[in-house]
């Protein structure tokens, strides 16, 4: 609670006149009763028209800033809100954009699209509705019953006794609906994760012609979520039933109190309608803590999800002191390093391996064996869980992260690029770069003649993911990406793998103008590529198990040996 209210404190200002604006409103209401209980006893008593009349416009005037509140009430209570939805929302995305793979290893796309989007919607609603609905609630209700008690007091006694039973049936509704209300935000999130995966996937299911089982499968998320939402409304509609049962009764037991005090003579009729009055002006806050109850329980729990993600921290953290790092030289050691996934098994162990400034080393291996994740352990994607890896003699983690990650291009297997034109694409590489240092690396990664074959060259649309080009294309576009970032450290994971063989001999000449002077840390596939690397490294689910140069492994006659053989037909 103290969370969510920390988010009110930079609309202060705004919150406070959306709040005197909601009491004034609520004063009106009550007022209103009391001057017609006067006017009808004075003035209406002794026909003084004048004074009636100047009643009447009284109150008209009244009425009209009475509007001129509402109107704040709604356009700046709902813009109070909306400012405090923006800051959760950027809270929360700043938030994920920290979070290590990890997380994204855990979470699933739809389900964080969901909890930034519609389930903070319904906190905004509730942060402005919420403590306005409350206020002019308590202020109308405790009023009501003071100006009650100096009509009538038994009247306002019955007024009283109701009170806790309206308080009561309202906390027991309120689990149920806010169960029910967490369920639906589940559901919810469940139908963003199967579109997102039903459209990103989509080529695979038309392949397979399974759009029918794909159909069948939303229709199964969909009507759990219409069941979901059938359980909310039920328990909302139960809810609301009673509410308004109470109240109906509320006003058949004043009129019958009130009836039996005036036929015994000891009672106005004119007290008799304010208390009627008074008892219409008490549905409006009931009303209001209906509805509050309604949105209490949606806000809660999508702020409750809210939370949720902004306490799970996989934040990869640098050890205190940590500084950036300048000109790298590039020299790499994995000292004793153990690693295993969240699930717990043990992905390399006891892994030794020094590679030296410039050098290229190649990692070749069963699919699999811990290749890719040997090299993510660089960059710290992940962190190893025993021993340590130094950059130039520095352990990775007393060096700021970012600075890390500045020195160390990764080129993958499977490309991603963003939806948007060509050039926004190599830009990534270096967000600040100018159209010539973007041309000039799109000319080194060999792939500026084919941008300018496009119907609108370096600003043609690469669509999502980047379905519109070929897979070399998009291969040579994360290159340039890569020559404009610069790294001294590089790593290409099975960057050709996917690729022709004439494509690839076709990359490989950017590859080597790419890897110039630089550490580099390949993953091939096809050894052939791999035969000059300064050092060649054999992993297995055991870990590293060979490790020297072409020449010194094939003489080995060990596990290189026999896979060369095997790619070259020899055997
Ligand atoms: P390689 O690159 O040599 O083919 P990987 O490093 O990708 O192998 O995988 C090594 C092992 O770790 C495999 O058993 C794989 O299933 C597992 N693994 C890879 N990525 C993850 C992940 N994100 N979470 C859990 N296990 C993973
Ligand atoms: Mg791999």
């Amino acid at each position: 609670m103290r969370y969510f209210l920390s988010f009110f404190k930079p609309h202060r200002s705004l919150f406070i006149a959306d709040l005197i604006c909601a009491a004034f409103i609520a004063a009106v209401d009550l007022l209103f009763p009391m001057f017609t209980r006067y006017a009808l006893n004075t003035f209406l008593a002794a026909a003084e028209f004048r004074t009636f009349y100047i009643f009447i416009g009284g109150s008209l005037a009244l009425y009209l800033i009475r509007m001129a509140a509402t109107y704040f009430v709604a356009y700046f209570g709902h813009l109070f809100g909306a400012r405090v939805e923006a800051d959760m929302r950027r809270t929360i995305f700043n938030h994920i954009e920290k979070q290590s793979f990890a997380f994204f290893d855990r979470n699933r796309t739809g389900q964080l699209m969901s909890r930034i989007t519609t389930d903070l919607f319904e906190v905004t609603e509730l942060a402005h509705h919420g403590p306005e609905d409350v206020l002019i609630s308590a202020l109308t209700i405790s009023g009501a019953l003071i100006l009650m008690t100096s009509i009538r007091p038994e009247l306002a006694l019955i007024l009283a006794v109701f009170m806790p039973l309206l308080v009561l049936q309202t906390v027991l509704s309120r689990r149920h609906i806010m169960h029910a209300s967490k369920n639906v935000k589940e559901k919810t999130a469940e139908i963003n994760t199967a579109i997102e995966s039903a459209v990103s996937g989509i080529r695979v299911t038309k392949i397979f012609t399974n759009e029918a089982y794909e159909n069948k499968r939303f229709a199964a998320n969909t009507q759990a979520y219409y069941n979901a939402r059938k359980d909310f409304y039920r328990a909302v509609a139960s809810f609301l039933c009673r509410m308004d049962f109470f109240t109906s009764i509320l006003n058949l037991i004043i009129l019958a109190a009130g009836g039996f005090f005036i036929m015994r003579g000891t009672m106005h009729v004119a007290d008799l309608i304010t208390a009627l009055l008074f008892s219409a002006a008490f549905l409006q806050p009931v009303r209001r803590i209906t509805a509050f109850v309604e949105q209490y329980a949606s806000g809660m729990a999508g702020f409750r999800r809210f939370t949720e993600i902004m306490n799970t921290c996989d934040e990869i953290r640098s050890n205190p002191g940590a500084i950036d790092i300048k000109a790298v030289r590039g020299d790499i050691a994995y000292e004793n390093i153990g690693f295993a996934y969240n699930n717990g098994i043990t992905v390399l162990q006891n892994v030794n391996l020094s590679i030296k400034a410039g050098q290229k080393v190649a990692f070749v291996g069963p699919s699999g064996s811990g290749k890719t994740t040997l090299c993510s352990l660089l960059p710290r994607f992940y962190d190893v869980q025993s021993g340590s890896i130094k950059l130039d003699g520095r352990d990775i983690r007393d060096i700021n992260l970012e600075s890390l990650r500045r020195n160390i291009g990764v080129v993958q297997q499977d490309v991603f690029l963003f939806a948007g034109t060509v050039k926004e694409n190599i830009a990534y590489g270096n967000t600040e770069a100018s159209d010539e240092e973007i041309i000039e690396a799109a000319r080194r990664a060999e792939i500026h003649d084919d941008i300018m074959k496009m119907d609108k060259g370096y600003d043609t649309l690469v669509g999502e993911r980047g379905v519109r080009l070929s897979g070399g294309q998009k291969q040579r576009i994360s290159i340039a990406r890569t020559f404009l970032k610069n790294p001294p450290i590089l790593i290409l994971d099975e960057a050709t793998s996917a690729l022709d063989t004439a494509t690839e001999i076709k990359i490989q000449k950017s590859f080597d103008e790419l890897s110039k002077g630089r550490t580099t840390l390949v993953i091939a596939h096809r050894l052939s590529t791999i035969r000059n690397a300064d050092l060649i490294v054999v992993v297995d689910d055991e870990g590293i198990c060979e490790q020297g140069t072409h020449q010194n492994l094939l003489a080995k006659k060990g596990v290189y040996a026999a896979l060369y053989k095997a790619q070259n037909g020899l055997i």
